[in-house]
């Protein structure tokens, strides 16, 4: 059994030394015109590392994270967020914080790092971010999130891809699948048709004049689909059932995907962009 500290100087040495290729897979992904946004976005990140091996139900969480931040700015974050934000891998936009898995599991990394690179904080009080497709508000109290199943989906899609870049940078991947993985039969059609779009809205957070060009009713139409499949998936897999996805499931969201490919080329070609 490794001391959490032990762990703690491997994975902290470890990204120390591939974080330039890390930068370099995002920037190869996304485009060179996005390279000092990327740059920026992933120097001097807040880490707070759990350990991802040796959980412990009933410890308590402190003996469980560790971080090179100073120990007063951890305390300050672990009385003011739910502690169990901090027991799983997640980005805290909030306070801008990554909570990464002392495993170095780097597929987590780079989905946790994605998230980072699409956080666009509107308000903070009351709590208003966009993060890709996902829209949080703070309501009364709690903050709902808007198309986070969907966004998730398209996050992990763009992790696979960033991970393949890494490969080809000379870096061994060790790759996780993860539960998103699922979703990606009712998304596939979508992403693969506004794959560059995806990326930008990532990156600029310019959500609303990708929903222009697609139509606000296609979208909205698509979205609501994919809040209710998704919902139905996750509770397949929460009671142990195959998370099987129906053709005919599948069919209704591609014939919604075909609508906003029509309208998108109608706009463009308005505008005289580049159509699909
Ligand atoms: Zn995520």
């Amino acid at each position: 059994m490794k001391a959490i500290q032990e762990k703690f100087v491997y994975a902290n040495n470890r990204l120390n030394r591939e974080i330039n290729y890390i930068i370099q897979a995002f920037v190869n992904f996304y485009g060179e015109e996005y390279k000092d946004y990327i740059v920026t976005t992933l120097k001097d990140l807040k880490i707070i590392w759990y350990d991802d091996v040796e959980k412990q139900e009933g410890k308590n969480i402190k003996e469980q994270i560790v971080s090179s931040l100073p120990e007063k700015q951890v305390d300050e974050y672990l009385s003011k967020m739910n502690k169990i934000c901090f027991s799983q891998s997640a980005y805290i936009d909030e306070i801008d914080v990554l909570v990464l898995p002392l495993s170095y599991d780097i597929t987590h990394i780079i989905h946790e790092l994605n998230h980072k690179m699409s956080s666009n904080i509107l308000s903070l009080e009351p709590l208003e971010i966009i993060s890709g497709l996902c829209i949080s508000k703070e309501k009364s109290g709690g903050v709902v999130s808007l198309n986070s199943d969907l966004n998730e989906a398209i996050n992990q899609k763009m992790t696979l891809e960033i991970l393949d870049e890494l490969r080809n940078l000379g870096l061994d991947i060790c790759y996780t699948p993860s539960w998103q993985e699922n979703v990606f039969p009712l998304i596939n059609l979508f992403y693969d048709s506004f794959r560059d779009d995806l990326k930008d809205i990532y990156i600029t957070g310019n959500l609303n004049l990708f929903i222009n060009y697609v139509g606000m009713n296609n979208y909205d139409e698509f979205s609501q689909l994919i809040y209710m499949k998704s919902f139905k998936l996750r509770r397949k897999i929460t009671k142990g059932e195959s998370p099987l996805v129906l053709e005919d499931d599948i069919k209704k969201i591609e014939d919604v995907v075909v609508s906003m490919k029509d309208f998108y080329n109608k706009s463009n070609s308005q505008n005289g962009k580049k159509q699909l």
